[in-house]
């Protein structure tokens, strides 16, 4: 289902400055993928044989309004998981797996959890079609792979990784730890 381009398709229009300043300082604030941590510049595609840039994913498509309460900071492998699912990837042993889908309702349980100031669902409800969904926690995969990046020693992603283990459902504990 996912294009060969971007998950959201080729153009993104932006409409005016506060919009793209909007843009820009998302961008800066968050140099790694929400749901699985990787970060900006790292090349996990020969590894994983699947691309890892870092897009923009927007929660409601009405308008594409680009407000923080909206924009997810996604790698490609993220983002086609949740546009496109069945999606497969190699595993450290080599072998092709399929990694589980990202539900709009994971999506939120993740805004929720690392980004909470922008996370508005009365926003949401004005722009999406359908209800906003109860928030979700991703499968473990996700989970697991914020473990596998714990060595990035980004100054925000510590930050965000401190903050968000201090909260109850702390995204990087896994069941049992
Ligand atoms: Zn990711
Ligand atoms: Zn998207």
């Amino acid at each position: 289902m996912a294009g060969q381009k971007s998950a959201e398709g080729p153009t993104v229009v932006i409409r005016n400055a506060r919009e793209r300043q909007t843009l820009g300082e998302f961008a800066t604030e968050w140099p790694f993928c929400m749901a699985c941590g990787i970060a900006a510049g790292t090349d996990e595609r020969q590894r994983m044989d699947h691309p890892r840039n870092l897009e923009i994913h927007h929660l409601t498509k009405i308008q594409r309004r680009h407000e923080k309460w909206n924009l997810m900071k996604l790698c490609k492998l993220c983002h086609d998981a949740h546009h496109g699912g069945g999606i497969t990837v190699l595993n450290s042993r080599r072998k092709r797996i399929e990694i589980p889908g990202l539900t709009l309702a994971n999506l939120l349980w993740i805004k929720r959890l690392l980004d909470p100031g922008n996370y508005d669902r009365q926003k949401m409800a004005m722009f999406m079609v359908r209800n906003v969904p109860v928030v979700r926690r991703p499968p473990s995969w996700y989970l697991e792979a914020w473990n596998r990046h714990r060595h990035c020693t980004h100054q925000r992603f510590l930050a965000i990784r401190a903050m968000a283990e201090k909260r109850q459902a702390g995204l990087y504990r896994r069941d049992g730890d």
